[in-house]
């Protein structure tokens, strides 16, 4: 399986890093060993100072696909989550002045704690208005809404698969609302999908 990221899809996290609203989808990908699921702790590597935390809505494949259409793309995935796209920052800004791919910074094992609670999509009534939030430490850091996304989950799954076939499993990090920051050891961070805990990862 592989995993399918957004970058910028939320106008107020970009402002936050001082980037361009996009005209297209920004596409990244990690691999399976990016994974950490169980409520595993994550433990915080040698090869970075600056970990941010990025609180993302998740969509699980269930129908595999290439080049779908934005009108059957819902179709294309069976259930939504929640995870954290993990960022070396001080690796991925040495990327983006050298004009490097940001694989290491984004990529590394690890780096995408997932929630085990698949909740299915036909269970959501405007998936244009889900409300997510994550707490570090018992203070809400990031409150995030699809309503607020550049691009929606049709779009997501129209454009990106014109690239990556889509294979039942397959995982697309939709991106992150804006109040990303740093974790530190002994962190407690905890993921709430509409109210409820979905996932919760200790930095160690
Ligand atoms: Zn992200």
């Amino acid at each position: 399986m592989k995993i399918i990221c957004i970058g910028r899809n939320y106008v107020e996290h970009i402002k936050e890093l001082n980037n361009l609203v996009p005209e297209k989808p920004v596409v990244f990908l990690k691999p399976e060993t990016a994974l950490l699921t169980g409520n595993q702790p994550f433990h915080y590597p040698d090869f970075s100072h600056d970990i941010h935390y990025e609180t993302e809505i998740v969509l699980r494949v269930g129908t595999p696909g290439h080049s779908i259409s934005e009108s059957a793309a819902i179709d294309h995935i069976d259930a939504i989550t929640l995870g954290l796209d993990l960022t070396a920052r001080d690796l991925q800004q040495y990327a983006k002045e050298k004009g490097l791919p940001w694989e290491v910074a984004k990529g590394f094992d690890h780096s995408a704690p997932l929630s085990d609670i698949y909740v299915p999509i036909g269970e959501f009534q405007d998936l244009k208005n889900i409300q997510f939030h994550m707490e570090l430490n018992g203070d809400k850091k990031q409150d995030g809404n699809t309503g607020l996304m550049i691009f929606p989950f049709e779009r997501i799954i129209s454009y990106t698969s014109q690239f990556f076939s889509l294979a039942k499993g397959d995982l697309i990090f939709t991106g992150t609302p804006k109040g990303v920051g740093p974790i530190h050891k002994d962190d407690l961070l905890e993921l709430f999908l509409e109210g409820k805990k979905m996932l919760s990862c200790r930095i160690e």
